[in-house]
């Protein structure tokens, strides 16, 4: 018998667990060839489509935030209450399917930050020449 649940499995399969949940389950996957035997079946099961490990995750025990909610913690803009969830969730339960969105949006505040910095420096630029233009102008 074993308390190992269909989502634990498939999180372990994709290295979703923190260490001490995924050697717990390796340790049992070792012993238990019924448990193989799922794990196995769940896989097959997922690659011919019938679960995807989003559903699985956002279904299953652990409850991931919203992508949106991730970039209200990206910018510190939670109420403290969920901030402290995202924080255990994605620091203590190291919810690896999250940290990668994080980690991606992230690259994308970025990236628009610096898209940002590039548009005011080109305005500032262009407002420098125009004024410089009219400048130039009106001495002539
Ligand atoms: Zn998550």
């Amino acid at each position: 018998m074993s308390t190992i649940s269909d989502e634990d499995l498939l999180a372990y399969a994709d290295e979703l667990l923190n260490l001490v949940t995924a050697s717990t389950i390796e340790a049992k996957l070792r012993k238990d060839s019924s448990l193989r035997e799922r794990l196995q079946a769940l896989l097959d099961g997922r690659d011919s489509g019938s679960i995807s490990i989003g559903e699985v995750w956002r279904h299953g025990r652990i409850s991931c935030p919203s992508r949106s909610e991730m970039g209200l913690y990206l910018m510190n803009a939670l109420e403290a209450e969920r901030l402290d969830y995202l924080a255990f969730h994605l620091e203590s339960v190291g919810c690896a399917y999250c940290q990668a969105t994080l980690e991606e949006l992230k690259t994308a505040a970025e990236s628009l930050e610096l898209n940002a910095q590039d548009t005011q420096r080109r305005e500032r630029l262009f407002a420098s020449s125009a004024g410089f233009l009219q400048a130039r102008s009106a001495s002539e």
